[in-house]
């Protein structure tokens, strides 16, 4: 498939993988480990050797996703936090990293444990105070996450990346590469939770890393030490996302569009205090969502319901379509009562997380009517 194609074409036929072996238009599951070598004792497929390293089904859904990244190369690995933690495990000692606060908790949890162990000196900064932060303070690596979550705060990546001259890491999970394209905004590594909107089925847990630039220093570092510490996504988690990427753009477009309707739905209820959004013009981060988001805003939004933690637990309880769960980017929408999971960071005590999948958006404002009334 050439390098001109849309997002729509390069999802529907899988960046043009298919089963040369049987004519089958969609690629086949090869799960094996290791890989055969003739007589002579070389490998029958030389790319092919031992799946620690590489497999056919791995690069097919890499090369789904580089494309519509727009990346010079992309790597899959069992997790989002996987990902993150292959982009931090590359930090000299002694290092520093400027990172967002209030992103994904267990990012920063996990981040935290690790600065500390490493002697890296960290330092978190609200999104609104990063472009400041980055002008004046040297550092290695600064990671972003954007929209973020469960704030819903939108990071201005240009803005970041000409601030700094640190190897600039965003977490587009809220995204997706359908709606925003980080590199093109001067990100040097774009990082997603792929367990999320990419794969969008709630079955496939994985983690993705795309480059602007595949010979950096960083980059082979990451590369190599994927392959030696053993940190890649198997071929049948592989097989399935390639499977489920092919309706990624629709699944975002029709998500995208039911959050938003349910936001400003939400928005105008007496029973709602307020609702954090990037596609609500009231939103702060509104303008540079905008700038930097295209064909909607995606699926996460958060609510906050007038009252305390018994009345959003009330509600979380009284919803039947949205299940309560925790994650996002699912096609069925979920909703989560943040504060029960992350007591102590200042996520508020009414405030609902809600993923909007992609039902009736008629059901779903029905749904949240019935449990706020
Ligand atoms: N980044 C964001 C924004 C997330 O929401 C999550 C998970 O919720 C992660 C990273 C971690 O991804 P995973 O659960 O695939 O390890």
């Amino acid at each position: 498939m050439d390098n001109t194609k849309k997002p729509a074409t390069i999802a529907a036929h899988a960046a043009g993988a298919i089963d040369a072996q049987s004519g089958g238009v969609v690629p086949a599951l090869q799960p094996s480990t290791t890989y055969l070598r003739d007589a002579d004792y070389a490998l029958v497929r030389p790319d092919n050797i031992y799946s620690r390293a590489d497999s056919d089904n791995l690069r097919q859904a890499e090369e789904v996703l580089r494309r519509l990244e727009g990346a010079e190369e992309t790597l899959l690995f069992p997790s989002g936090m996987a990902a993150i933690a292959a982009v931090f495990r590359t930090l000299p000692n002694g290092g520093t990293a400027i990172v967002q606060s209030g992103i994904y908790w267990g990012t920063t949890a996990w981040i935290r444990d690790f600065c500390t162990r490493r002697d890296i000196t960290l330092i978190e900064v609200e999104a609104e105070a990063l472009a400041t932060t980055c002008q004046s303070q040297a550092a290695d690596l600064v990671f972003i996450e954007t929209p973020s979550n469960p704030w819903l705060k939108t990071v201005d990546i240009r803005a970041i990346a000409a601030a700094s001259n640190a190897t600039l890491v965003v977490d587009a999970t809220a995204a997706t590469p359908i709606l925003t394209r980080a590199l093109d905004f001067g990100a040097d590594i774009v990082m997603h939770s792929a367990t999320k909107g990419i794969n969008g089925h709630s079955d496939v847990l994985a983690g993705v890393l795309s480059t602007r630039a595949k010979d950096a220093p960083i980059w082979d570092m990451i590369r190599a030490d994927r392959k030696m510490a053993g940190a890649i996504l198997g071929p049948f988690e592989a097989w399935m996302l390639t499977r489920a990427m092919r309706t990624l753009p629709l699944r975002v477009e029709r998500m995208s569009q039911n959050a938003q309707m349910l936001a400003e739905h939400l928005m105008a209820h007496s029973a709602v205090e307020g609702v954090f959004y990037p596609g609500l013009p009231s939103h702060a981060g509104h303008d540079i969502a905008c700038q930097q988001m295209t064909g909607g805003f995606g699926s996460l939004l958060s609510v906050l319901v007038k009252g305390g933690r018994e009345d959003a637990l009330r509600v979380v309880g009284k919803l039947e379509l949205f299940l309560r769960a925790t994650s996002l980017g699912g096609v069925e929408s979920l909703v989560e009562h943040r504060h029960t999971i992350e007591p102590h960071t200042g996520i508020p005590e009414n405030l609902i997380r809600v993923s909007v999948g992609i039902e009736d958006i008629g059901d779903l404002i029905a749904d949240w009517d019935q449990a706020l009334g």
